[in-house]
């Protein structure tokens, strides 16, 4: 199916609301139902009309269908957060006595899950570096129920082998989740290479703005409705109709705004590469980055983000470079219009500030939807004050 044809018109009915280009916002609570017999076929399933907004609501439903059509996927949920969005994923997968293989250092609140709520439940998860395959084979146990990916993952862009851990997975009878926020659809289609369950955060790249956050599931009809009449409904994690609108706005310049971004970071990626302080840049479409064939090709593209390490001899140039920036913002977060910057070093206490730890001089940057030259003026004037 086209994009252009997915983002401008799929899943809309303008002829129901007035011809309005923009969708309403349907934001109601509960819906009147006509009859008993209606009734009793929503209480019996709720997937099976509007009820009430915990389960479906029209504007949602819009976004849910181009969603899931961006996927080439059968169905999707749209959730109050890309977190919600991963809690529902995997509790739909496992049982008390159950094991996870994970890729390491998955999203923090992945991470979160897995060593603090999981445990209680009786699920453990076992972690490995995604890079190979046979640390996959290896980590399988009879019990194991999930493999957990993020491929990208959003500091060292790690992937892994997406056709070889699926195929791997389906002789095993697991299911694959797989956090695909660094590419969204239009970057990377996991369900077309055989990927069960596709997360991504909205509130990123889908929002665009920074002024909304959310969550999506992207996978099979039957996997989507499991889903939906437990965690879905149960947690209450679904997205608001006025969220749900606001992504709908976003989606709509998602493709404009990936192509910009694709070659402001290119520009912003080249001029890293050549400065004196910074040691070495990660981005999976540079033909330096470690994974850079296996990117090319499952990846049809790659932005946004990069990280690099400077030639940090004590913390305090990074404090200054960090803080000396007069445009570019330190924040979490990414996908917005404004670009960001986040130091490692952040996260440990600045008496162990090791040089010789790479990662304590490890920078990520987001390159948001300014001029390259601004950004670069941005990063050259807090290099110089960084290093006086
Ligand atoms: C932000 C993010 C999430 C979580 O999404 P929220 O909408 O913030 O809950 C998950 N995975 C990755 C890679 C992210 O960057």
């Amino acid at each position: 199916m086209d994009i252009s044809y997915i983002i401008n018109e799929l899943g809309e009915d303008r002829a129901q609301y007035f011809n309005a280009i923009a969708p309403p916002i349907v934001q109601t609570s509960n819906f009147r139902v006509g009859s008993v017999a209606e009734l009793k076929a929503l209480f019996d399933d709720e997937y099976s009309g509007y009820l009430y907004s915990r389960g479906l609501n029209p504007t949602v439903e819009i976004l849910r269908k181009k969603l899931a059509a961006l996927d080439g996927a059968e169905d999707c949920l749209v959730f109050n957060s890309g977190a919600a969005a991963i809690f529902a994923a995997v509790l739909a997968n496992v049982r008390a006595g159950d094991h996870i293989v994970s890729v390491e250092r998955p999203y923090t609140w992945a991470a979160r899950m897995f060593d603090v709520i999981l445990p209680r439940f009786g699920v453990s998860t076992t972690y490995i570096d995604g890079t190979r395959i046979e640390h996959f084979e290896r980590a399988i146990l009879p019990n194991t129920r999930v493999i957990y990916l993020e491929s990208p993952n959003s500091w060292e862009f790690k992937l892994q082998d997406l056709r070889a851990v699926a195929e791997l997975a389906r002789a095993e009878n697991i299911t694959t989740i797989i956090d695909n926020s660094y590419c969204t659809p239009l970057f990377q289609r996991p369900i077309g290479m055989g990927i069960d369950i596709v997360m991504q955060t909205a509130t990123k790249y889908i929002g665009g703005h920074s002024d909304t956050l959310g969550g999506v599931l992207t996978g099979s009809g039957a996997i989507m409705k499991k889903i939906f009449d437990s965690e879905y409904l149960n947690i209450g994690s679904g997205v608001q109709p006025f969220n749900a609108w606001l992504l709908l706005r976003g989606l709509r310049t998602m493709p404009a705004r990936l192509e910009r971004l694709t070659h402001t970071t290119r520009q912003v990626v080249d001029y890293l590469k050549q400065h004196p302080r910074v040691e070495s840049v990660l981005f999976p479409f540079d033909e330096t980055f470690p994974q850079y064939e296996l990117a090319r090709q499952q990846m049809d593209g790659a932005c946004g983000l990069s990280s690099f390490y400077v030639r940090a001899t004590e913390m305090g140039q990074i404090v200054r470079l960090c803080e000396s920036l007069r445009h570019i913002m330190m924040a979490v977060s990414w996908g917005g219009h404004e670009s960001l910057i986040l130091p490692r070093c952040a996260s440990i206490e600045p008496g162990d500030f090791d040089p010789s730890n790479k990662e304590h001089r490890m920078l990520r940057l987001y390159t948001g939807l300014e001029d390259a030259s601004y950004l670069i003026a941005d990063l050259e004037q807090a290099f110089l004050k960084a290093w006086p």
